[in-house]
């Protein structure tokens, strides 16, 4: 169909925008055919219009911006080739709900999308505002496009903010990796000023990057609980906020 042409043609596209790049190798390598193919799937659902220029470029995944049934989307591609997969699959093998999960690599990181996926969910079930998941399908999580204009908002890493809006921030977040633990029984686990996101005007922060969060259950929860609370703390300092990690992180462990 038409839909498919489009994608083949995006997909090169992206792939000569890209040629005078070091990052040749990795669009190359993100679009293989079987993504291509899960691409395609997802054309026919009527889910994926056209896809976007590149939003970023990470150590397992690309994010594309792409064309959704009525509105922007990003679509965020695992890469089958170059993942890190071995780090994933610790993740995986600590976490009850992906017990039956085969070993294979393709596998475990079809299982770390929908992990990716169901996380997100979870969050946004107990309030804390992540990018809505709309569809997971096996290396490729589309989700909601957190932007204006095409433009992706800012990380927190980038923005500079009054000091008043830094503690409100500050407070979301605190208040957030709280919520997320006792409430949703997660642990973020890659918590940083570069996986939160910044809506421009309001100030709200919009966590992201949720593929490698755990369920308490898992033996480094509570590791990665006191290292996302000292991430943030850290981050804040600047702002003149200084609070003690270990004393937040017992408040929230002790549910
Ligand atoms: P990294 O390896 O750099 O941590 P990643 O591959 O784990 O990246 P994410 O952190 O989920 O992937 O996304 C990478 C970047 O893409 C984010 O920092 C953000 O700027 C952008 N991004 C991710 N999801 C969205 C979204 N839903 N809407 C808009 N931008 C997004
Ligand atoms: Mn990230």
């Amino acid at each position: 169909t038409n839909k498919v042409k489009r994608i083949d043609t995006e997909v090169d596209r992206l792939r000569m925008r890209r040629k005078d790049t070091d990052t040749l190798k990795v669009t190359e390598n993100v679009f293989d055919e079987p993504t291509l193919k899960t691409l395609y799937t997802l054309s026919s659902k009527g889910i994926l219009k056209a896809m976007g220029g590149p939003i970023s470029t990470g150590k397992e995944a690309n994010v594309f911006l792409a064309e959704g049934e009525d509105r922007d989307i990003a679509v965020k591609i695992y890469r089958i080739s170059s993942s890190t997969f071995n780090s994933m699959e610790d993740y995986i093998l600590g976490d009850p709900r992906f017990r039956n999960v085969r070993h294979s690599k393709r596998d475990i990181i079809f299982a770390w999308t929908k992990k990716e996926q169901r996380n997100l969910i979870r969050a946004k079930e107990v309030g804390i505002r992540v990018p809505e998941p709309i569809v997971a399908e096996r290396n490729v999580l589309v989700m909601e496009f957190l932007g204006e204009n095409e433009k992706p908002y800012p990380q927190l890493k980038d923005i500079r903010l009054d000091k008043e809006v830094a503690r409100e921030a500050y407070d979301t977040i605190i208040h957030y990796i709280d919520v997320l633990y006792k409430e949703a029984n997660l642990v973020h686990g890659d918590l940083s000023e570069y996986n939160i996101l910044v809506v421009p005007e309001t100030n709200e922060p919009v966590f992201i990057d949720m593929g490698q969060s755990v369920t308490s259950e898992h033996p480094r929860s509570r590791d990665f609980l006191l290292r996302d609370i000292e991430n943030i703390v850290r981050y804040f300092k600047k702002y003149g906020i200084d609070e003690d990690p270990h004393g937040l992180y017992s408040s929230i462990r002790d549910k």
